[in-house]
């Protein structure tokens, strides 16, 4: 009987008997004949080996011709995704915030320019009051914000002058809540002034003994403050997305393509910009060929991302007019309704590895943007070729994206809706029609026909964790399909090695959790 088997010494030299490797290449898996189109959820990717620390695992990826990050994330340019809170947090963990464009051109400068001007560790948005003010008003702050360490300035702004500090101590005690700020405070400061390293500040925070340090100019203006219990967290952030020469923290913005987005985008740029993306649901146009065109021999050093296309004919036209990086998706996206509605689309996994192949030889990124719902939809955009995903639904609902949270049955949320919602093109902005119609190309319509839905999301807590939980599962995934980084993994993908499968509709239902009377699904602890 066992000399019927095979020598198991020569197991691996018995592979090259097949004919073909187990499992699928790329292009079998997307073979159109067979498939149509697939999304995410249609595929697995066959484990490799595994000789390699998940920790050692660079997700590095080159997010346009010039620009590579060490987290190839960007956050959806939506207004109820990205403004600075969101592109801080997303830059401090390596990857980039894309801020939306529905509001007033300053605004969105000005979001753009606290990014760029953001130091970790120094709170340049404090909340200041004035001697006039009481100590009922602290207590609400406290209420509100969590905290009650609060310079008094003049005129009860920052950038006012520096006259007081009112902590928590200073108001324990006090019965009196009419009283005023004045009569309270502490007025022996001691401070630091603008320009000090965050070392030096923190240095004079030890040794002052205090709880919060202000930051002043050299008139005495408070320019920003410095807290001891951020000192004792002391987060660092190894991976941040900096600009090489003035290290500050790298930011990107959207706009339309019309004439008075140019106007837009020359505020943008002097507030320090370093990606624009041209944000359409149909990027072959011949607007945003022109305007591709325009930005490149205008701000010849500036980024363009250009978009959204679903095949190599969209992406072509864009390429050849000097693209730096491609957004790829039409209709995937979770709060959309355009493939429904416009009969027009493809689905995201097909259109990610078509796009990414035909771009790729040009050397041209490209950025999967929407339909990703978890760790492993990000892996399998990057398997797809992408350099980099976009996430909208799974970045909403964070503390730092836009909105305040509020309760439904018992549940904490937070609103999410589509661009091209009814809502979110009701925004009323200077010009002609406001950044959701331009997208969808309805500033003129009597009638707006939508194109996204508007929605809710279970509060995720702070992106800062949320994210570095994607990032720690995105090592994971790549240490089980045996590829130290994502460069390998493409590589690997187009040649061969890496390998697919098709998921039948029952083995999605295995892949997924089943025959339990109940369960909960808790996804990372920190
Ligand atoms: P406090 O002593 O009551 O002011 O609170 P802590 O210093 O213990 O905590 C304040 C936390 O809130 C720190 O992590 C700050 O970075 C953060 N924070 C954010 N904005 C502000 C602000 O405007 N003022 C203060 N004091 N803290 C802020
Ligand atoms: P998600 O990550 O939530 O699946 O998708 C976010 C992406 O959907 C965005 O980056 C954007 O490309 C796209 N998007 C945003 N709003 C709308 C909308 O109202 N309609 C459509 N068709 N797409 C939208």
């Amino acid at each position: 009987m066992s000399s019927s088997f095979l020598d198991s010494s020569k197991a691996n030299s018995y592979l090259q008997e097949y004919k073909h490797k187990d499992g699928l290449a790329v292009e079998a898996l997307m073979d159109d004949q067979l498939s149509g189109g697939l999304t995410y959820n249609d595929f697995l990717i066959l484990p490799g080996y595994i000789n390699f620390d998940a920790r050692k695992t660079s997700l590095e990826s080159r997010i346009t011709k010039k620009i590579t990050l060490n987290t190839p994330f960007l956050s959806s340019p939506m207004d109820t995704v990205t403004e600075s809170e969101m592109a801080i947090s997303m830059a401090l963990l390596g990857g980039i915030g894309i801020i939306h464009h529905n509001c007033e051109p300053e605004f969105q400068a000005n979001m753009v320019r606290k990014v760029k001007t953001f130091e970790n560790g120094f709170i340049v948005d404090a909340v200041v009051l004035s001697p006039r003010n009481t100590v009922a008003d602290v207590q609400r702050v406290k209420a509100e914000r969590g905290f009650c360490g609060i310079p008094i300035t003049e005129n009860g702004a920052l950038n006012g002058k520096l006259v007081g500090i009112v902590t928590a101590r200073d108001i324990q005690f006090h019965k009196d809540d009419t009283t005023l700020l004045e009569d309270v405070m502490s007025t022996d400061l001691v401070v630091a002034k603008k320009g000090v390293t965050l070392v030096k500040a923190n240095e004079i925070l030890r040794s002052s003994k205090k709880g919060k340090l202000p930051i002043v100019d050299e008139d005495g203006r408070l320019v920003s403050l410095l807290s001891r219990s951020d000192l004792l967290k002391n987060q660092n952030y190894p991976l941040a997305s900096k600009s090489d020469d003035s290290k500050q923290l790298l930011v990107g913005a959207a706009i339309g393509t019309r004439p008075d987005d140019k106007d837009r985008l020359a505020l943008l740029v002097e507030a320090g910009l370093d990606i624009i993306v041209l944000d359409s649901s149909q990027g072959n146009s011949i607007y945003q060929l022109d305007m591709v065109r325009w930005i490149k021999s205008t701000f010849p050093k500036l980024e363009v991302i250009a978009g959204n296309v679903v095949t190599r004919e969209q992406a072509a036209n864009l390429i050849e007019a000097g693209a730096d990086g491609i957004r790829i998706g039409m209709g995937s996206g979770s709060i959309c309704i355009t493939q429904e509605v416009m009969a027009c689309g493809r689905p995201q996994a097909t259109a990610v590895y078509r796009v990414s192949e035909f771009c790729r030889r040009f050397g041209v990124p490209t950025i999967a943007d929407g339909g990703i719902g978890n760790v492993g939809h990000i892996v399998k955009a990057l398997a797809l070729g992408a350099s980099a995903v976009m996430m909208g639904g799974l970045l909403a609902g964070t503390t730092e994206s836009p909105g305040e949270y509020f309760f439904h049955e018992g549940q904490r949320l937070k609103r999410y809706r589509g661009m091209g919602s009814i809502d979110a093109m009701s925004i009323k902005s200077k010009g002609e029609g406001n950044a959701a119609t331009k997208r969808y190309f309805s500033e003129g319509d009597a009638v707006k026909v939508a194109q996204g839905v508007v929605g809710n999301v279970l509060d995720k807590g702070s992106v800062r964790k949320y994210a570095s939980y994607l990032i720690t599962g995105v090592q994971h995934s790549l240490q089980d399909i045996g590829c130290q980084s994502v460069n390998e993994f493409h590589e690997s993908v187009y040649n061969g090695s890496v390998r697919f499968e098709k998921r039948t509709a029952a083995a999605q239902m295995e892949g997924g959790v089943h025959g339990l009377h109940s369960f909960e699904k808790k996804l990372f602890s920190s």
